[in-house]
């Protein structure tokens, strides 16, 4: 589903990923977890083409299968036509995308997802209106018709029922006044609208209650937890991962996958600190 291939970038000319290389196949749950400023959002940022966030060496394939039905991921043919070249053609298989080729919607289009650690408000803007348009915007980029406004609300009323939100919640503006653990739940509804292939949720789990984070969870599962799907959590704590049991877990630290393991791994580093279990 996804290869990255001894990525190299920098924000404002600073080295901070050097060297990373990190393979998900689909039916597969990764953590990545590591000390603050070791790039982890950096990551998150790159894969998601953030502007400013430069890479210098290295590639990053993206594979997504076909999603099969849902109103949201819609026909079976879903799949985008994006005819990329890939950086090795030798090796390209049919389906196989560049992703630092692509702009950012197109990578939405094709089934990327990413939650952001500081989820941004946006007055003006309805929840309902900013979902909707989500929505449609990556319908229109694969070809899709836009979903009516019927069909579109018994979409975000299931979802928003998943995460237990109040739909109270989607007709005030998107995140003004949201609470931490609000956001995320937010941003959770909006994942389960889009119906991505791979998701990478930055630090889903930071400002979430026990309660939430185990709806957050529970969420996280009931979207994603698909042979067709991935998804990579990064996050500090272990605490998420008791929730949304990962398959494989890395070390991430100076810009590099120091280290990788079962979920064994994220118990270690909670008992033992960084530090140590990487030295
Ligand atoms: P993490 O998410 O692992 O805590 P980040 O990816 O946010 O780490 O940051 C990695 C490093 O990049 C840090 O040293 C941070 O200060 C630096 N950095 C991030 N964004 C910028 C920026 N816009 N300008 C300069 N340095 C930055
Ligand atoms: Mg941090
Ligand atoms: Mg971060």
């Amino acid at each position: 589903m996804l290869k990255i291939e001894n990525l190299h970038a920098t924000v404002a000319d600073k080295p901070i990923l050097k060297g990373l290389s990190l393979a998900i196949n689909a039916g597969e749950i990764h953590a990545i977890m590591g000390p603050n400023g070791a790039g982890k959002s950096t990551l998150s940022y790159v894969l998601g083409g953030r502007p400013g966030y430069e890479v210098t060496e290295g590639s990053v394939t993206f594979s997504p299968l076909p999603l099969a039905g849902g109103v949201g991921g819609g026909s079976v043919s879903a799949a985008p036509n994006l005819d990329m070249p890939s950086p090795d053609p030798s090796r390209k298989r049919e389906g196989d995308l560049d992703l630092l080729a692509l702009d950012p919607h197109e990578r939405a289009a094709a089934g990327l997802f990413l939650g952001f650690q500081y989820p941004v408000e946006i007055p003006g803007v309805s929840n309902v209106q900013f979902l909707r348009e989500s929505l449609n915007a990556q319908r229109k980029a694969r070809g899709q018709e836009p979903l009516s406004g019927g069909d579109f609300l018994k979409l975000a009323r299931e979802k928003a029922g998943l995460l237990k939100m109040d739909m109270d919640m989607l007709k005030r503006p998107v995140n003004v006044g949201f609470s931490g653990g609000e956001k995320k739940r937010n941003e959770m509804v909006q994942m389960g609208i889009l119906d991505p292939r791979l998701a990478i949720l930055d630090e889903t789990d930071s400002g979430l209650d026990i309660d939430a984070l185990r709806t957050v969870g529970d969420g996280i599962n009931a979207i994603m937890r698909k042979p067709d799907k991935a998804v990579l959590l990064i996050t500090h704590y272990q605490r998420l991962l008791d929730y949304v049991q990962p398959d494989f877990v890395h070390v991430l630290a100076g810009g590099r996958i120091v280290k990788s393991g079962g979920p064994e791994l994220a118990h270690e580093l909670e008992e033992h600190g960084y530090a140590e279990v990487v030295a």
